[in-house]
């Protein structure tokens, strides 16, 4: 690596560390970064090496990693959106799977509720014929008693329509037991119907919701891809690589991060003062000397939105 191309690459480590290795930057860098940062580091050290041998190269490397930068914040903004809509995506089905769950549960016993209520409805339709058919019968009895031959035939009649009225008390009985039943399943299906509306309703919303979701993700991802062909152009292959594998070791997706209030935006370690000059230049692509991640100064953030 040429001396008079400028490191592209550092940590925020003091330079009078890095000054004593000279001639094995990369093996400070592994010691210093951390197992995980240092295979990056190797990579993105290796990824990102000034190819230009123009004379002013100073000012084109400058130019490009300041570029690179951009495209790399860029990136991780755009990956960040697609990370929070696919948490919220990741509960939303669940959530419309549970309700149709729920629905279909509710429908079967309104299905339930409603053959039985058919069914007691049927029951004292019978009941209701069955007392007609009594009284029909103590009328024939009745009519008869008017031409009985002898008090023997008399009193079986009577005995018979004694038992029809006894019939129809036990009809009227059932009836009065089946409306009570027949009312209070009625209610229970009313209430249940209700019910089943809301969830339908709490469906509809969370279907809506995650349709609205989908479209949006699919238009983020659009964006994405869009994103990164532009941004290929100033992000060598490795330094993607690299980014990615950060991205992927980090528990919140961040593989670049803008330094705040004197520290790494990941890990919220203090950069050192000279480091955060540095950063500032963009002359070099710095990693967080604790994290790994690469850091990045207002003047990035500002240049992406
Ligand atoms: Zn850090």
């Amino acid at each position: 690596m040429a001396k008079s191309t400028g490191k592209p690459i550092a940590t925020s480590k003091p330079s009078k560390l890095m000054k004593k290795t000279e001639s094995s930057d990369q093996t400070v860098l592994k010691k210093e970064v951390g197992m995980d940062a240092s295979e990056v580091e190797a990579d993105a050290v290796a990824g990102i090496a000034p190819d230009v041998q123009a004379e002013n190269v100073e000012d084109k490397t400058e130019l490009t990693i300041e570029k690179r930068l951009i495209a790399l914040y860029t990136l991780q903004q755009v990956h960040s959106q697609i990370d929070k809509i696919r948490i919220i995506r990741g509960e939303l089905p669940l959530e419309v799977q549970d309700l149709e769950d729920d629905i279909a549960g509710l429908e079967t016993r309104v299905d339930n509720y409603i053959q039985e209520t058919i069914a007691q409805e049927k029951s004292i339709t019978d009941k209701k014929n069955a007392i007609k058919d009594s009284h029909a019968l103590i009328k024939k009895y009745e009519d008869q008693q008017m031409n009985v031959r002898n008090n023997r035939e008399y009193d079986s009649l009577t005995k018979e329509i004694e038992f029809q009225n006894l019939e129809i008390q036990l009809s009227d009985k059932r009836i009065r037991e089946f409306t009570a039943n027949l009312e209070q399943k009625k209610a229970e299906i009313d209430s249940l119907q209700k019910l089943l509306q809301d969830r339908k309703n709490d469906l509809e919303i969370k279907r809506n919701e995650l349709d609205d979701i989908i479209a949006e993700t699919e238009k983020e991802e659009n964006e994405l891809v869009k994103t990164s062909e532009n941004n290929k152009k100033y992000i060598e292959e490795r330094l993607l690589t690299a980014y990615t594998r950060i991205r992927k070791n980090a528990r919140n997706g961040l593989g670049v991060v803008q330094i705040e209030r004197d520290a790494c935006g990941g890990c919220f370690n203090k950069i050192p003062p000279q480091h955060q000059l540095d950063i500032r230049m963009h002359k070099k692509i710095i990693v967080c000397e604790y994290c790994g991640r690469i850091l990045v100064d207002d003047g990035i953030v500002n240049a992406t939105q």
